[in-house]
């Protein structure tokens, strides 16, 4: 990245303004990833004055303001309250303390990366985003839109329902980026599971989230969720790993989380 100024943006709106002044513009976050683009943005936009570094609670949400850092998310009790750590502890899994005390979870929304461990938990909790122009907006409605993102994302929102979630990063090392990752909730009165880094963006497996609906997850539903899984999600071959290697993975761990999921319970 090649930044000929830098502005601090004193309002949303003023972010918004300069944001659209330009097709070069770019909002910055911690600029972690902007960093390492070959792009030539002739107007940084921080948006470090506007207090959007904040993790709330409310009856039944929490409200994590876009310039909140990944540390920051890893450390609070509330986040660690969602889908028993599924966030946080998927949070944790991303390089460093270093990188997550800089990288926000404002940047690592909007980036859509399809490699991210954080998006899969996001949209396992239900989360949704709050942009200045935009409104609300839920991050599945938010992941299926496409172009770069002209507007300010403000806040992400997850409700605080009632979950028990599990996560696993499968990588070559604990810095690398993930090969796969799967991500299972089990909530009231249904369960999630999103396949994520394959290498593609993270979906949904719902042939077998339809067929669970809220059944018991004894080995018969288990084996014929894993079963319509692996027929309904494709995996793709890149650097880091192949087709095969991923369908192996995917197989082995929704089993294992779907199993951790159901002791959790009993
Ligand atoms: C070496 C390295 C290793 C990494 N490993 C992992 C990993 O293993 N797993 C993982 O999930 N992630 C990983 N990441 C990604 C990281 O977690 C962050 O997602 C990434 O750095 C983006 O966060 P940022 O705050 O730096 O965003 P930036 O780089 O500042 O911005 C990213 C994009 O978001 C836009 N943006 C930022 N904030 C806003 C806002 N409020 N409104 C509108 N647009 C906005 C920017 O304009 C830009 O387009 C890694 C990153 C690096 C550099």
């Amino acid at each position: 990245m090649k930044t000929q100024m830098i502005v601090k943006a004193s309002s949303v709106e003023e972010a918004y303004e300069l944001l659209n002044e330009h097709a070069s513009h770019t909002v910055l976050g911690g600029g972690v990833w902007l960093k390492r683009l070959p792009r030539k943005i002739e107007k940084a936009i921080t948006l470090d004055a506007l207090n959007l570094d904040y993790i709330k609670a409310e009856a039944e949400l929490v409200k994590i303001g876009s310039m909140t850092p990944l540390q920051s998310l890893v450390d609070s009790d509330l986040v660690q309250s969602l889908g028993s750590e599924i966030l946080s502890k998927a949070i944790n899994h991303v390089m460093g303390v270093g990188l997550r005390n800089l990288a926000t979870l404002g940047g690592s929304v909007v980036g859509r990366y399809g490699f991210s461990d954080i998006i899969p938990p996001l949209l396992a909790l239900d989360a949704k985003l709050v942009f200045h122009r935009k409104g609300e907006i839920t991050l599945e409605k938010f992941l299926e839109t496409k172009g770069s993102v002209k507007d300010i994302l403000i806040e992400v929102i997850v409700p605080r329902k009632k979950s028990v979630g599990y996560f696993k990063k499968v990588s070559n090392t604990p810095l690398d980026f993930s090969i796969l990752n799967i991500t299972i909730v089990k909530k009231e009165d249904s369960y999630c599971i999103i396949l994520g880094s394959r290498p593609g963006g993270a979906v949904f497996a719902r042939k077998a989230m339809a067929f669970l609906g809220n059944k018991p997850l004894n080995t018969q539903n288990i084996n014929e969720a894993v079963r319509l899984m692996e027929a309904e999600i494709s995996f793709g071959t890149n650097h880091s790993a192949t087709a095969d290697y991923r369908h192996v993975l995917a197989k082995t761990y929704v089993r294992r989380g779907l199993e951790e999921v159901g002791n959790y319970e009993s």
